[in-house]
């Protein structure tokens, strides 16, 4: 049992910036998962922190208070190495559905708890969810089992998992006080530590349909976590990756799904391809596997295979018709150029506008709702011809959709170069 402490000490202790110590956190996320601290004095905690930061201690501390208010999970039974990939959240970023089987495929498990989305960022079980009977909830005897028989499981995390970041992170979105490093940091670290994995690989995004708008942010966000990871034993690695513009060529459910497909059918988008090659490799790199390369397996089918074993493992219709929107309207291209700019954020925002995405966790989705593009930066493009294509089931949306898009394209001359870097950075200790 945690020494108590007085919650309004602890709160103007870091109001006026001091570091915690360690009982006094131990003791004010335990207090506040049982229910005995408020949600309007955590709220209070949470934007003193977002103020006036968390030191490395303070966060070390914070993500073991967080582990310790639930259950861990143990892999080490598997018979084979473990390795699971974070993406810090982007539009467009379906990289887990290839990526998962891919890795299986390559001879790691991969135990991939994923959420719902909120927000213009849409959810992993959101996306796999358009496909008919799929079934995101598993007991963890169903999850270890198809870790042993097919080597690759995406489910929902359940509610023993880190219970105290659950609370807190529903508590965070409605105060303003998401954006504070050390509480990203210490959120997602103590569910994938809490996890169990023994390798992982974060995907730190970078831009304006991310959290972190610049590199030097995310870098930081990115050490943070590196170091969390590898004190606690996991092996631990983060690439920063563009978010300025979205992944691939869909926002959407559904569509994201078909286009995963795509890749695991040895096709797809260049970006979607490239990136999911890299997080595969330092996901097997990570786990001591490096001596198969990944691009054979999405060549020769093996991932397509275990795809298709993994979503079946799941209750889902694997040759089923993926759903389609009812309603369909092209955004067209004012005028003849270059794309220079195509902004994620827009892009995600009109996705969740047009019913891909929620508002409030209860909240359903639409499987075939979301924007397909026709056009990413340095495509030419002449004037009249559709830049993007809307979704939706109710054509209602489209009005607030567009709205989103009003400066979301920036169309350029002929001729100038716009070409970034997709990886940006890599972070290892
Ligand atoms: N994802 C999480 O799990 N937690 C955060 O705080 C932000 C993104």
């Amino acid at each position: 049992m945690p020494k108590s402490f007085d919650t309004v000490d602890v709160i103007v202790a870091k109001r006026d910036g001091h570091p915690l110590s360690d009982d006094q956190i131990a003791w004010v996320v335990d207090a506040y998962t049982r229910g005995d601290v408020a949600d309007e004095q955590m709220s209070a905690l949470a934007m003193a922190i977002l103020l006036n930061g968390m030191n490395r201690q303070e966060i070390g501390r914070w993500t073991d208070a967080m582990i310790a208010s639930g259950e861990r999970m143990d892999f080490t039974g598997l018979s084979r190495p473990t390795a699971d990939k974070h993406s810090t959240g982007g539009v467009g970023d379906k990289i887990t559905l290839p990526l998962a089987p891919l890795v299986a495929a390559c001879g790691v498990a991969v135990p991939q708890l994923s959420g719902r989305g909120l927000g213009h960022t849409g959810g992993t079980l959101d996306k796999l969810e358009a496909i008919p009977g799929w079934r995101a909830d598993l007991s963890y005897d169903e999850m270890m089992a198809q870790l042993e028989s097919v080597g690759a499981v995406i489910c929902a995390a359940g509610s023993t998992l880190a219970p105290a970041d659950k609370k807190l992170y529903a508590l965070r979105d409605v105060t303003g006080t998401v954006e504070s490093i050390a509480l990203i940091a210490t959120s997602i670290m103590s569910k994938k530590i809490a996890e169990g994995t023994g390798a992982l690989v974060l995907d730190v995004k970078v831009g304006s349909g991310a959290f972190m708008k610049d590199l030097d942010h995310a870098r930081e966000l990115a050490t943070t976590m590196v170091e969390l990871g590898t004190d606690a034993g996991v092996t631990t690695v983060a690439l920063l990756t563009d978010m300025a513009t979205p992944l691939g060529l869909t926002a959407g459910n559904a569509i994201e799904v078909q286009e995963s497909l795509d890749v695991l059918a040895g096709g797809g988008p260049a970006d979607i391809v490239e990136l999911t090659l890299a997080l595969a490799r330092e996901m097997l790199a990570a786990a001591g596997h490096d001596d198969v390369d990944p691009a054979d397996k999405l060549a020769d089918g093996s991932a397509m295979d275990v795809w298709r074993a993994m979503i079946a493992a799941q209750e889902g219709d694997v040759d089923a018709d993926l759903p389609k929107a009812k309603e369909s309207h092209d955004v067209v291209a004012p005028t003849s150029g270059v794309v220079g700019r195509l902004d994620a954020l827009a892009v995600g925002t009109a996705a969740w506008r047009l019913g891909a995405g929620r508002a409030r966790k209860e909240d359903p989705v639409q499987a075939g709702a979301g924007v397909v593009l026709h056009a990413k930066p340095g495509d030419h493009v002449t004037e009249g011809q559709p830049l993007m294509t809307l979704l939706t089931d109710d054509a209602g949306r489209f009005a607030r959709a567009e709205e989103a898009l009003t400066d979301a394209v920036d169309i350029v001359d002929d001729g100038e170069q716009l070409e970034r870097a997709l990886i940006l950075d890599r972070i290892s200790r």
